[in-house]
């Protein structure tokens, strides 16, 4: 997905021995002198600003800060000498760069009230206005940009229980559905039905996109919908953006960026076109070993569709009634009432299979 860049904001970082917060572009610490070493990480302020300071955009752009490896000291990615022992940074190590720190927002933070002398300082304060008071235990509530939820650990012991009855209760169904017994019974009757069904010529209604309506259709109704998404703008395309977001850019300046994708859109449309459509259907049925099919007349403007067909047998045995679909006219002509079969049933009462008894 594309990245644009919104802009850049100011991060902090925390001493690790005197615990102050420092302005990201700041490489020694303002309370004790203590310097920002390469595993010192940046943070996000409180409060989020847009930079307006060209100069600490351009800095930020020519990449990481590096390392000094003699002294540690940080300095800008294009300094050739450490700014704290002078040495040769040809070969010094970039800052770790492009992790994404939080959610951006510009949202103005109330002032936080000086926890030794109880002046309000604006949001983006590390040290008090009146007694210079390190402001740097204030809880920091950045939102971190979301992530698909996932499944916690009851979830998914959850679902594998669930999933378990389910396939014990398949089981129990099934073995019940295979174990079948043997039963003798007679042909009590038999039953078949014969459909036909007619057609006409009706306009039926669908929605596609405007280029894939079949020629010589009247249109109907069309609406803008998205068609599909891509990374390129396009003349008929709506541009979509993520939440920002901010960057550390290994300066002590935090990149902010969103991504972004656009949304074509195309016309989508009602059209109606003639169509052969089922309008009625013709039945036959009966009760005995010649089936037919029932006796179509059709307009000039209508025609035959599908032919459907059923065919049940009946048995009866000791008093109990069971039946049994067979495929065809040629297998329903096999039982004749009163010849006796036997039958393999399943704990439903359906029939399984039938044989001629000897
Ligand atoms: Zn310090
Ligand atoms: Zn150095
Ligand atoms: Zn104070």
């Amino acid at each position: 997905m594309p990245q644009e860049t919104v802009g850049f904001v100011n991060l902090e970082w925390t001493c690790k021995r005197c615990g102050s917060k420092n302005p990201g572009t700041t490489k020694i610490c303002s309370s004790c002198g203590n310097v920002m070493s390469s595993t010192d990480k940046f943070e996000l302020p409180v409060q989020q600003e847009l930079i307006k300071d060209e100069a600490v955009i351009a800095k930020a752009e020519r990449g990481p800060d590096v390392t000094c490896k003699y002294c540690g000291a940080r300095n800008a990615a294009d300094a050739k000498n450490c700014s704290q022992c002078s040495a040769d940074l040809t070969e010094a190590a970039a800052r770790k760069s492009g992790e994404v720190l939080g959610a951006f927002s510009d949202e103005k933070k109330p002032d936080v009230k000086c926890p030794y002398c109880g002046e309000l300082n604006p949001a983006t304060a590390l040290k008090c206005s009146k007694c210079a008071a390190s402001l740097a235990q204030r809880p920091i509530d950045q939102p971190k940009p979301a992530r698909p939820a996932a499944l916690t650990q009851g979830n998914r012991i959850g679902l594998f229980v669930v999933a378990g009855v389910f396939i014990v209760a398949a089981l129990v169904c099934g073995l019940l559905l295979f174990r079948t017994s043997d039963t003798s019974a007679a042909v009590r009757g038999v039953q078949w039905q014969r459909v036909i069904k007619i057609m006409e010529q009706r306009p039926v209604q669908h929605q596609t996109w405007r280029d894939q309506i079949p020629a010589n259709v009247p249109v109907g109704a069309c609406e803008l919908k998205v068609r599909s998404t891509q990374d390129q703008p396009a003349p008929n395309a709506e541009k979509i953006c993520g939440t920002p977001y901010t960057v550390d850019t290994g300066s002590g300046v935090g990149k902010v960026v969103q991504d972004c994708q656009y949304q074509v859109k195309d016309d989508w449309c009602a059209y109606t076109q003639q169509e052969w459509t089922v309008v009625d259907s013709v039945v036959a049925k009966g009760a005995d070993a010649n089936p037919a099919w029932p006796t179509v007349n059709l307009r000039t403007d209508q025609r035959e569709g599908d032919r459907s067909e059923a065919y049940v047998v009946f048995f009866t045995s000791d008093g109990k009634e069971y039946q049994m679909t067979v495929a065809n006219a040629s297998d329903l002509s096999k039982y004749v009432v009163g010849s006796r079969w036997k039958l393999k049933v399943n704990a439903l009462g359906g029939v399984v299979s039938a044989e001629a008894a000897q």
